[in-house]
């Protein structure tokens, strides 16, 4: 009786659901300390000690029907002020509150800006290995995804294919730097001549082709590395942000969209995106969520923690003998399966305890995704176990 197209969402959850609940069949068995779990990229560091006292503040002090209240679909103002404040600050813009919207995190930032600017039978492109969800999301509105093979040298976007793909039925192209899966940041090179590329198909099409630039990871970012700010490479740009891993809230569901006054016709586009996010039912960002957010815009977790993960998995890893994507940010590790079928491979790594994530989850067979956002403990207690899995594949 369900919908057309939900059954392939369903099936596909199944899997996902499988994965699940065969890590809760191990940790029954042998004991959660004994199972190490690479698979899901729920945040294990706890939010900064600030969010917590902001949330006991509000609740105290401020007006609860405010707090608690409905509002402008866009978001609190002083809340979008206080985004707009911090990017301006960190990346030399004069963004306002109108350039902001607040969203129910990155998942829900896509669907609205996609819900303003998708036609039916519009293509969005985006770079294999990719998000899967993004698939569900541009199918939501009737999209087509079209995806570009991986660059297996480098992760960094094939643009070569990318360029031969751009035709004059692009609506959008998708972009996530820091990476999920590889860890990648896009480089200043890879963002220069993406966005070059795109305004030759633009004036070709003599319509915008807009750039979304998907960012639930740019807190996360190591060995110094800086994650270019992609408005500044092209005006047609859209930033879905998130702060569930920045500040650990995933479940709280908080993130925000940026449209600049570059983008075409923004006056627009600000209204569509603000009416998108009450026509898809959110109606607004959670209210607490967002009044925490304005006092705590610059926090961070404790990305050092993840670095030291990464440090850890990365050396133990490549000692071993796998071959592996070193991560410059977000918090997965992207491993060559030492066999051609990977899902084989994730499933002989099971007999040692370990879960991964096998690269066709992000259409890219071949690898996997060993998420890190672990204790510290669970990657020094797993190093005998990739130890026993590298000797079954004489590495
Ligand atoms: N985009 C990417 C690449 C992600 O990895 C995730 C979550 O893992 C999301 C978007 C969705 O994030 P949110 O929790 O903010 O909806």
């Amino acid at each position: 009786m369900i919908a057309e197209k939900m059954k392939a969402l369903v099936a596909n959850n199944s899997a996902v659901r499988a994965m699940f609940e065969e890590g809760a069949k191990l940790k029954a068995i042998y004991g959660e300390e004994n199972v190490f779990d690479f698979s899901l990229g729920n945040p294990n560091v706890a939010p900064p000690e600030t969010v917590k006292e902001a949330i006991y503040d509000i609740l105290e002090n401020e007006e609860p029907t405010r707090v608690h209240g409905y509002m402008s679909n866009a978001g609190f103002e002083t809340t979008r002020y206080a985004v707009a404040g911090s990017l301006n600050k960190r990346f030399n813009t004069s963004y306002t509150e109108h350039n902001i919207i607040m969203s129910v995190g990155a998942g829900s930032a896509l669907n609205v800006i996609l819900k303003t600017i998708l036609n039916p039978g519009e293509e969005v492109i985006t770079f294999a290995p990719y998000f899967l969800e993004y698939g569900g999301y541009v199918r939501n509105y009737d999209g087509q995804l079209t995806v570009v093979p991986a660059d297996t040298e480098t992760f960094q976007p094939n643009l070569d294919a990318f360029a031969e793909l751009l035709s004059e039925n692009t609506r959008a192209v998708i972009i996530n730097t820091p990476h999920n899966p590889t860890g990648v940041i896009y480089s200043d090179e890879t963002l220069s001549r993406l966005t070059r590329i795109m305004r030759k198909q633009e004036e070709k099409n003599g319509s915008p082709i807009f750039l979304i630039s998907d960012e639930p990871y740019r807190a996360l970012a190591y060995d110094g590395a800086v994650v270019p700010w992609v408005p500044d490479y092209y005006k047609n740009t859209f930033v879905a942000y998130s702060f569930s891993k920045a500040l650990s809230l995933p479940g709280e569901r908080i993130g925000y969209i940026v449209i600049p006054n570059q983008v075409e016709d923004h006056e627009n586009v600000i209204a569509a995106a603000t009416i998108a996010t009450r026509v898809m039912g959110m109606v607004n960002a959670p209210s607490l969520m967002q009044l925490v957010i304005e006092r705590c815009i610059d926090e961070k977790c404790d990305v050092a923690y993840y670095e030291n993960n990464r440090n850890q998995l990365y050396n133990g890893l490549t000692g071993f003998g796998f071959e592996c994507v070193k991560p410059e940010g977000a918090f997965y590790l992207w491993m060559k399966s030492p066999i051609p079928d990977e899902k084989e491979f994730v499933e002989a790594a099971k007999e040692f305890n370990i879960l991964m994530v096998p690269g066709s989850s992000f259409a890219c067979p071949g690898y996997v995704r060993l998420a890190y956002c672990v204790s510290f403990e669970t990657i020094m207690a797993s190093m005998e176990a990739f130890g026993k899995l590298a000797e079954k594949y004489n590495l």
